[in-house]
């Protein structure tokens, strides 16, 4: 019997996500942003569930390949466009749509033999300082872009900051608007946070097109102030394992490496199969909420790298084999949303899936 843990993606609520993002934007198109390989879902696993977008958002040539490759014959939009010139040649194989971010990526394009006009979304970097022409630099990137043969269209584009605190969107959007405003073409603005919060009153947010990352993949991107819930958002990635061991602790037992944890009365733990060489975070500290047979249950004690331990006080009937679930759907219809435990380790729930590791077999559902 291999190890027990597992994860699955469930390709029900990618689409139901997918569908809340176009809900929240109606009149606008819908990338599927699916970098990171599909933030650690799998691209193949997850493109079922994301079949109704109309775009797939992504970084590199092999994912672009392997979205071919799955028979996607739409559009794909490389978010940083090619990393050097000869790149292009199998961009334009692959027929993929550029986001153009550096005035050099021009100049590749200006050189580039092709029977085929490339289509382009030009980056204004509006204020968050990494990608993108500034506000001056705007308009005379997109004339040497609008006289170049090798271009058939020029859409806008710009990538927010603060759309999930408390900052907003609003000083952006306002450098968004007043260096677009007399630029023809379509405009994207909004990633999930801005989809989620601002663009269902705001047309200028919802624009032409909507780049939905996190949220497709079940996690509020502004967590805790809303949770999956809140946004009718599902979980698109169950981790689960088992318990492998109990342990009865009498009063002044540890736990773990490093003795973290000191039971300060008799207490039950139970051990799971889950360590942060599966990719849960190490830094989760005693308290991390985790599910036991669909009940939740306090992680006690050091995360180590095959195992970690849970106080199974609220759960006295479970032992060896009972089912564990890190994050996603439990059984009965219980839920652990990935945004919980993140939030515990201090860190995000891109960056647990993101980290989901390769021992971890997985399958779809
Ligand atoms: C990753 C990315 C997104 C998606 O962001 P989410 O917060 O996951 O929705 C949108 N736009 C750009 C440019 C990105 O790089």
């Amino acid at each position: 019997m291999p190890r027990p843990i597992a994860a699955t993606i469930h390709t029900g609520a990618l689409a139901h996500n997918l569908a809340r993002a176009r809900a929240a934007a109606p009149d606008a198109r819908v990338w599927a942003v699916v970098k990171a390989n599909a933030y650690g879902h799998g691209i193949e696993r997850a493109y079922a569930g994301l079949q109704a977008a109309d775009g797939f958002a992504l970084l590199d040539l092999a994912e672009a390949e392997r979205i071919r490759a799955l028979g996607w014959r739409g559009p794909v939009l490389l978010l940083e466009d090619c990393f050097e010139a000869r790149d292009l040649e199998l961009c334009s194989r692959l027929d993929l749509w550029h986001v153009i971010h550096r005035e050099d990526q021009i100049d590749w394009l200006s050189r580039h033999k092709t029977a085929r006009p490339q289509r382009v979304f030009l980056k204004l970097n509006s204020g968050m300082n990494r990608l993108g022409f500034r506000p001056d630099a705007y308009r005379s990137a997109w004339l040497r872009l609008s006289g170049l043969t090798q271009v058939e269209d020029i859409a806008l584009m710009t990538h927010f900051a603060d759309a999930d605190g408390a900052a907003g969107i609003g000083a952006q959007q306002a450098v968004f608007d007043a260096a677009t405003r007399d630029l023809p073409g379509e405009r994207s603005l909004a990633n999930s946070a801005a989809t989620l919060r601002f663009a269902p009153d705001n047309a200028a947010v919802r624009a032409d097109w909507v780049r939905a990352g996190i949220m497709s993949y079940g996690s509020a991107p502004d967590f805790p102030a809303h949770d999956i819930a809140a946004w009718g958002l599902e979980p698109a990635m169950t981790l689960r394992a088992e318990l492998i061991a109990t342990q009865a602790l009498r009063a002044g037992d540890t736990v773990g490496y490093g003795s973290r944890f000191v039971a300060d009365a008799p207490l039950r733990i139970g051990v799971v199969a889950c360590g942060y060489a599966d990719g849960y975070p190490r830094l989760a500290p005693t308290g991390t909420p985790v599910l036991v047979d669909g009940v939740r249950c306090r992680l006690v004690g050091r995360v180590s790298m095959d195992m970690l331990t849970v106080d199974l006080t609220p759960v006295p009937g479970a032992g060896v084999g009972s089912e564990v679930t890190l994050w996603g759907r439990g059984p009965a219809g219980s839920v652990l949303a990935v945004d919980e435990v993140a939030h515990a380790a201090g860190t995000i729930g891109y960056e647990l899936m993101c980290a989901l590791a390769q021992r971890v077999p997985v399958s779809v559902d």
